[in-house]
């Protein structure tokens, strides 16, 4: 069994290379703690900062059982691990943020009933599994709505805008007829994002609430603090904290939702929740004394949060496909603070790096 907290010197397994396990890994860095990453792709961003890597398939369990033992505790990036992999570290390895936290973050019916059990405000949905469920879903909550996936949707994957005219054999089929949730349209002002932190010992902490623009249904910018009423980000951290302390959830969650200035009832509705850190969160890495990234490291780690008091406004941008292109101008630019992630191909929708726009706190 491992020393705990774990002292500086030890190693963090990630599953998961992406942008979001490179920052990851040079959050544990800064704290002399060594990352080792799994992930089946090779070049994976962040192979370049971590220590070591494995390269493998999720369903390899004789890799997944090394990585398992040659590091000192396990966490994720992304929430689509497979559920025997996970399982199978289980055995080995402590993991954190907890199995539980993954599972109803993996399903979205779940993670309705968890908002619905907790009495946190959420948008009527319904569950649906067939074409028949669906015309009766759509006939209770009516049009428009969204017809979501239950599971492996994200950034707008899975999901299909049901309108006046939409034909619902054709929305389902669109869907791949898998098992999904429809979902009221909300007509939100804007989208509004909560990251938190819970520590091993429960210790929870919560950033300032950040107001989110998307296109495409990507986030494309995150701006703090949010243009919200101050009663209403007030209001933010005790959400995130019944999610996170029913969850037991250790590390990094963010709860996304939609402010809706003209419901006095409930301005705040939850869409979902990622058990992990998010980009909605890059801009804590320069408008903060200590990032999400380092905040998720600590509490794996077993740790004392770190402070997560924001020392300037800030806008984050992020930078997709061709984007990153102007990289040589941004690099010029003395009022941002530029993040690429090494990443080859600027493939469309991409995400490629991200700058944070800083200005005096108001
Ligand atoms: P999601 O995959 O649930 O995060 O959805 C991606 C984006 O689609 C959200 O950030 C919203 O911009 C939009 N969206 C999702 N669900 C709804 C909804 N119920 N009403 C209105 N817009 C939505």
């Amino acid at each position: 069994m491992a020393e705990w907290p774990l002292p500086p010197s030890s190693t963090i397994g990630i599953l998961g290379g992406g942008q979001l396990g490179r920052m990851l890994a040079a959050a544990a860095s800064r704290l002399g703690l060594k990352v080792h990453i799994f992930c089946p792709e090779a070049n994976a961003p962040a192979f370049d900062v971590a220590a070591r890597a494995t390269i493998a398939s999720y369903s390899d369990l004789s890799a997944i059982s090394e990585f398992a033992e040659a590091v000192d505790v396990v966490t994720f990036e992304f929430e689509n691990i497979p559920a025997a992999a996970l399982q199978h570290i289980e055995n080995i390895r402590r993991v954190l943020p907890s199995a539980r936290s993954l599972a109803v973050s993996q399903d979205r019916l779940s993670e309705k009933k968890l908002f619905d059990h907790l009495s946190l405000p959420v948008a009527p949905f319904a569950e649906v599994a067939s074409i028949e469920t669906l015309e009766l879903a759509v006939a209770n909550i009516g049009r428009p709505a969204i017809l979501k996936t239950r599971r492996l949707g994200y950034d707008g994957k899975g999901q299909v805008k049901i309108d006046d005219a939409t034909d619902l054999a054709h929305a389902f089929a669109a869907i791949g007829s898998a098992t999904a949730v429809l979902d009221t349209f909300v007509p939100f002002t804007s989208e509004i994002s909560i990251l938190t932190v819970r520590s091993a010992d429960g210790e929870i902490r919560a950033y300032d609430p950040v107001e989110n623009a998307h296109e495409n249904q990507m986030l494309a910018e995150s701006r703090v603090p949010a243009r919200i009423p101050v009663s209403i980000a007030e209001s933010t951290p005790e959400i995130a904290r019944k999610i996170v302390t029913e969850l037991d959830h250790v590390g990094m969650l963010a709860v996304e939702m939609f402010y809706c200035m003209d419901d006095t009832e409930n301005p705040l509705l939850i869409n979902e929740i990622a058990p992990r850190v998010h980009n909605s969160g890059h801009w804590t890495l320069d408008a903060c004394l200590v990032s999400q990234f380092e905040n998720h490291i600590r509490a794996v780690a077993g740790w004392p949060l770190g402070s997560v008091r924001r020392h300037c406004d800030c806008v984050m941008v992020n930078l997709t496909g061709e984007d990153a292109n102007r990289w040589p101008q941004l690099a010029a630019d003395d009022s941002i603070a530029l993040h690429l992630y090494g990443k080859e191909e600027p493939r469309q929708r991409r995400k490629m790096g991200h700058f944070t726009r800083l200005s005096r706190k108001t």
